[in-house]
């Protein structure tokens, strides 16, 4: 249990998109592990990669994302590093062939990168885009034919606030980009051919990407490849080369975390904590939504003030009042409240309060 000191370090809430909000009893036992793994008189960051000590870390915590997605032997499970922004390369270096399409689902700034570093591999569609309308609701009827490589979703966009709240259908090879939202509800991972993840946003510090993929789409496309960048490199050992050793351990404490709420649990309680603030800011006379109601994300919730002129000392409000990382994506501007399966209903019971008093002492 942590002690009262420790908890009492943190006094602020961090509504940060990422690096993001993880388990105040993960950081906690990631810290000890730091310092001395398991009374083993040596940090786990410190011993080689090859020892028994880590191979049980990086077994367990493949073992626990596929229990989770409920994945079997035909799926392998990846630690990269490069972050997720390395994947919108990998992808289609392995999967698109030189004279084939890849099929992209455009629902924000993250989308529109991996279509920037598909096309130096191939052909791209963009079969259905929000960007003209600021990305503020996610496309539903576009039509997939089955000559595509494969078609590449945002499951969460980060940025704009929206996420895919039903799965696309379709019979050829499904990739999805689920940096801010995997393992934020049960997930059935055998819909996906490929899923990539930071970690920093929902499980654990910047330094590695999961990269689950089902191993029979592997090896189909003829160019050379990298041996780093080949993902049939890292499904054939388990560790090629050096994994980011501590994030790892991290990202594993984490999935025990999740496994032991049970994702049914967390799924319920990000819906609580989204109903909630969704909530305050239809309500709320000083406040107004960004996105489609019905594609609003339960991990980034973003808003905006009616009245500009007001933003800024709405945020001044909230860090006087301990809440940190508020403000919108650069790009976008407003308000973004990150609401990963770490922060507790209470955290953002605070966040609500604000908002009230706030209108209470401006409207
Ligand atoms: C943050 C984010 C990325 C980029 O992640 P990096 O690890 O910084 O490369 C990609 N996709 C989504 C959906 C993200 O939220």
């Amino acid at each position: 249990m942590p002690s009262k000191t420790v908890q009492e370090t943190i006094k602020k809430l961090n509504f940060y998109a990422g690096p993001a909000i993880w388990p105040r009893e993960v950081v906690i036992e990631a810290a000890k592990g730091l310092l001395n793994y398991q009374d083993s008189g040596l940090s786990i960051a410190e011993i080689s990669h090859r020892t028994d000590t880590f191979a049980e870390v990086i077994d367990g915590a493949r073992a626990l994302i596929k229990e989770l997605m409920g994945l079997g032997d035909d799926y392998s499970v990846l630690f990269l590093a490069g972050g997720a922004s390395m994947q919108f390369c990998m992808v289609p270096y392995n999967l698109l062939p030189h004279n084939g399409t890849a099929a992209f689902l455009d629902t924000g700034r993250w989308s529109e990168k991996a279509i920037k570093e598909a096309n130096l591999f191939g052909k791209t569609a963009v079969v259905g885009s929000s960007r003209e309308e600021g990305y503020s609701f996610v496309p539903k009827s576009y039509v997939l034919d089955n000559s595509y490589a494969y078609l590449h979703i945002t499951t969460n966009n980060t940025v704009c606030g929206t996420q895919l709240h039903h799965i696309p259908q379709t019979s050829v090879p499904l990739v999805a980009d689920m940096s801010s939202d995997i393992f934020s509800k049960a997930m059935d991972g055998t819909q996906f051919d490929l899923i990539y993840a930071g970690a920093q946003k929902n499980l654990g510090p910047a330094g590695t990407t999961i990269v689950i993929v089902k191993k029979e789409i592997l090896g189909k496309v003829k160019r050379a490849i990298p041996t780093m960048l080949d993902y049939r490199t890292h499904t054939k050992v388990s560790m090629f080369n050096t994994p980011p050793v501590f994030p790892i351990y991290c990202c594993y404490l984490s999935l025990q975390w999740i496994k032991k709420q049970g994702l049914a649990a967390i799924e319920k309680r990000n819906r609580e904590k989204a109903d909630l603030l969704y909530g305050e800011i239809d309500r709320n006379s000083l406040f107004d939504g960004t996105t489609a109601v019905e594609d609003r994300s339960l991990m980034n919730v973003t808003f905006r003030a009616k009245d500009e002129v007001l933003e800024a000392a709405f945020l001044k409000l909230a860090e006087e009042a301990g809440c940190m990382g508020l403000k919108g994506h650069r790009s976008v501007g407003g308000f973004r409240a990150s609401i990963y399966n770490a922060m507790d209903i209470e955290g953002v019971k605070v966040l609500v309060e604000l908002m009230k008093e706030f209108e209470n002492s401006h409207a």
